[in-house]
């Protein structure tokens, strides 16, 4: 085992035992492909399966293997979609079976911070699918909450409008610049600082990096 594979792997199991802590199901896999591994476990044939947009779970091609599973993925994201179906889906994730989302950071205390524009990912996170299954690559773990926040200032939301090519002023400076448009994706802050107590959710830490 490499310094690298060594750091990452204590790292990960670190963190897993603070979810655990944090009343959460958890679990740590060394790479991606151990990682779709364990949420294919959740997934069953006709299950309704929703993704958050998450460009961890897209790397993984999760959306395709569960389809292949014989499951119904709900996928804002499709491009076949238009404005009105986009919206149906993100209402039919709020009540799916087994929803699968990315996080914008986790702290080395298990605490799972994100930001969200429209908020359909954060509110199906904490309430409404039977089973929650969120994966996180090492490179989303820091050190505490003020860390979260500058990780998503500085390097998750602005690379995400510059994937969803939103014409704010973080694509020009690579940093969060707090804009006050109505294109802004930064809209709904959560925090889960312990697992909410009626949503079934398994987080699943990875020992390489994922999505951003
Ligand atoms: S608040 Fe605005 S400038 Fe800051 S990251 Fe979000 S979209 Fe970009």
């Amino acid at each position: 085992m490499d310094v690298y594979q060594w750091h990452n792997e204590i790292t990960g199991k670190r963190v897993v035992e603070a979810l655990k802590k944090n009343h959460f199901d958890a679990i740590y896999c060394p790479d991606g492909e151990t990682a779709v591994t364990e949420v294919m476990k959740f997934i069953t044939p006709g299950a309704k399966v929703g993704f958050g947009g998450s460009v961890t779970t897209r790397d993984l091609k999760l959306p395709e293997k569960v389809l292949k599973a014989g499951a119904i993925v709900l996928d804002h994201q499709s491009a076949e979609l238009d404005a009105d179906q986009k919206a149906q889906v993100r209402l039919q994730q709020l009540t799916c079976d087994v929803f699968i989302s990315g996080t914008n950071a986790l702290t080395i205390d298990g605490e799972l911070v994100n930001v969200d524009g429209t908020g359909n990912r954060v509110a199906a996170m904490i309430y409404g699918p039977k089973k929650v299954v969120i994966v996180v690559g090492i490179n989303k773990v820091v050190a505490d909450l003020d860390a979260a926040f500058d990780r998503i200032e500085q390097v998750a939301s602005p690379m995400n409008n510059k994937r969803l090519a939103r014409p704010n002023p973080c694509v020009k400076s690579g940093t969060c610049m707090d804009c006050e448009g109505g294109t802004r994706i930064c809209n709904v802050y959560s925090i889960l600082r312990k697992k909410p107590s009626s949503t079934d959710t398994t987080v699943i830490v990875v020992g390489e990096a994922l999505g951003y």
